[in-house]
């Protein structure tokens, strides 16, 4: 089959990058390079900028009604092209194709109409201020206005999904968008560009420009026209990204890493359907989605009797080909991640671990011989202190750490230098309660894992975020406030 390749969506044009140069995209599951994506620089991004700059004023002062059209007539395409966005999402990241078709890209269509509608409810403040006498006060009313051009950065976990959660409501609040996707996983994005150009959406609106981070990604925190960078992804990059656009007083939005608790006390209803979705939560997109909980922390009353039934859950999940129906977890996203995930593996050996299962490289016949799969691994006998238990794995891998009590619960949760996603399981409403206050952890979970309303705000605490996404909070961080006071 030959080669896919992609293009940039700069001014309303499908382009390679100026300099003609590509990167090879490879197919996790089998190890092969399918598809090349443009290899851009900083004179793609300057053409991309240059463009967003030129459309910005006419699509700020579009109707909004018309701005979220045009998402929703995006949104139509994505759904009736869904099974080839779902083959590709696949086929391009490694996970099942049963996932894309259910989660990815469903999820994706769903933050274009959510912010389409979000924006057409969104209303904004207005506060009466006294003067002393019955006929002089004042009126503010807020503005919020559009940035102007905003930069747009995502990761390879969840391509399509976490690219839209960003795109979305930057369009929707009348911004223009130069977007970065991935480089590991540049497909649905290169899909959506020429559905945008189908959709109707002005040339400059939205800009897509493929490559790597450090040329691509950080040329745009960089470029001065650039007024806000929204992101997702390590927290190392994270880092850097904060450090390159705080000369510039940016405004930043850091979605980051994380080292989840999934908490379970010894009250907890552990029916078949809850122990599920306690496997689910470790082990989705082979444990590749920054809300799995990779701590699993126990109640030592029934620690015992927990791990059996865990164990002998987490031993029936399916690796396989990801396009096979079966197939529970497909392959790790690339080579470098699977290498990252088995030198893991081996740091908790040697610091001790106990591998109660997995804990190695797994090898496919036929079609997936060269793929990069890891078998579900769950290991025991680390203290939450042990490198295993803080560093982010991103992969499928599990800690059981045994606990106490409930204080002795929030200790070890709250004990990362972490603050992402925490999720506890307890029959006890008020428990549930005092520990979701007492949680260092921006999103809790009580009896659930990854139900998510997308009005809610999204992000994590500590060294997984700066901001929230989601809701307002997302139309909130794509626009000015501009507060103006009349007196009477
Ligand atoms: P990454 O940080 O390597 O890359 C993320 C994006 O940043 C990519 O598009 C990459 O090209 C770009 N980038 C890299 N260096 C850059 C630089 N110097 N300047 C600007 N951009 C740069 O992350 P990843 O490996 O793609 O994704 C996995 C990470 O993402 C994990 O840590 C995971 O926890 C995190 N994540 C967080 C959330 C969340 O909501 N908090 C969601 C998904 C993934």
């Amino acid at each position: 089959m030959p080669s896919l390749r992609l293009a940039n969506l700069i001014d309303g044009r499908l382009v390679a990058s100026r300099a003609d140069r590509w990167l090879d995209v490879h197919e996790p599951a089998t190890g092969e390079v399918f598809a090349h994506c443009p290899d851009s620089d900083a004179d793609d991004v300057a053409d991309a900028v240059a463009s967003a700059r030129r459309a910005a004023a006419d699509w700020a002062a579009l109707p909004i009604d018309r701005r979220a059209r045009l998402l929703h007539r995006l949104a139509d395409l994505v759904e009736q092209d869904l099974e080839d966005f779902a083959a590709l999402e696949s086929r391009d990241s490694g996970k099942p194709l049963a996932l894309a078709r259910s989660l990815d890209i469903p999820r994706a269509v769903s933050n274009l109409r959510y912010f389409a509608a979000a924006i057409q409810a969104w209303e904004s403040e207005s506060h009466a201020t006294p003067l002393g006498r019955p006929d002089a006060g004042a009126i503010n009313y807020t503005l919020r206005q559009p940035l102007g051009v905003v930069g747009c950065i995502s990761p390879w976990n969840l391509p399509l999904y976490l690219f839209t959660w960003k795109i979305a409501p930057a369009l929707a609040a009348g911004n223009t968008v130069v977007a970065k996707p991935s480089e590991v996983t540049p497909c649905t994005a290169a899909r959506l560009a020429a559905l945008s150009i189908e959709a109707g959406f002005p040339p400059g609106v939205l800009n897509i420009v493929q490559g790597r981070g450090p040329s691509v990604g950080q040329a745009l925190v960089e470029h001065p026209a650039v007024k806000a960078i929204s992101f997702t992804g390590s927290t190392a990059t994270g880092a850097a990204i904060a450090a390159a656009a705080a000369p510039a007083f940016k405004k930043l939005s850091l979605e980051m890493g994380g080292k989840n608790p999934a908490i379970v006390f010894a009250d907890a209803d552990l029916s078949d359907a809850n122990l599920d979705t306690i496997v689910r939560s470790g082990f989705a997109n082979q444990g590749e989605i920054c809300l799995c909980g990779s701590r699993l922390l126990v109640q030592r009353s029934i620690y015992a009797p927990f791990k059996e039934r865990y164990l002998e859950r987490v031993r029936r999940l399916v690796v396989g080909d990801p396009q096979d129906p079966a197939t529970q977890l497909g392959a790790l996203v690339s080579r470098p991640h699977f290498d990252k995930v088995m030198r893991c593996i081996a740091q908790a050996r040697d610091e001790g671990a106990v591998v109660l299962c997995g804990g190695e490289a797994l090898s496919l016949p036929g079609r997936c011989a060269g793929g990069w799969f890891v078998a579900p691994t769950v290991i025991e006998g680390l203290p939450n202190a042990a490198a295993t238990n803080q560093v982010e794995i991103f992969g499928p891998v599990v800690s059981l750490i045994p606990f106490e009590d409930e204080a002795d619960a929030v200790a070890l949760a709250n004990d990362s230098a972490y603050g992402l996603a925490a999720s506890l399981w307890t029959a006890d409403l008020s428990r549930a309660h005092r520990v979701a206050a007492a949680l260092d952890f921006g999103i809790v979970w009580i009896n659930c894992w990854l139900l998510r309303d997308l009005r809610t705000p999204f992000g994590g605490a500590k060294q997984s975020g700066l901001g929230r996404e989601g809701g307002t909070e997302a139309l909130a961080f794509f626009t000015e406030p501009k507060n103006v006071c009349i007196r009477y």
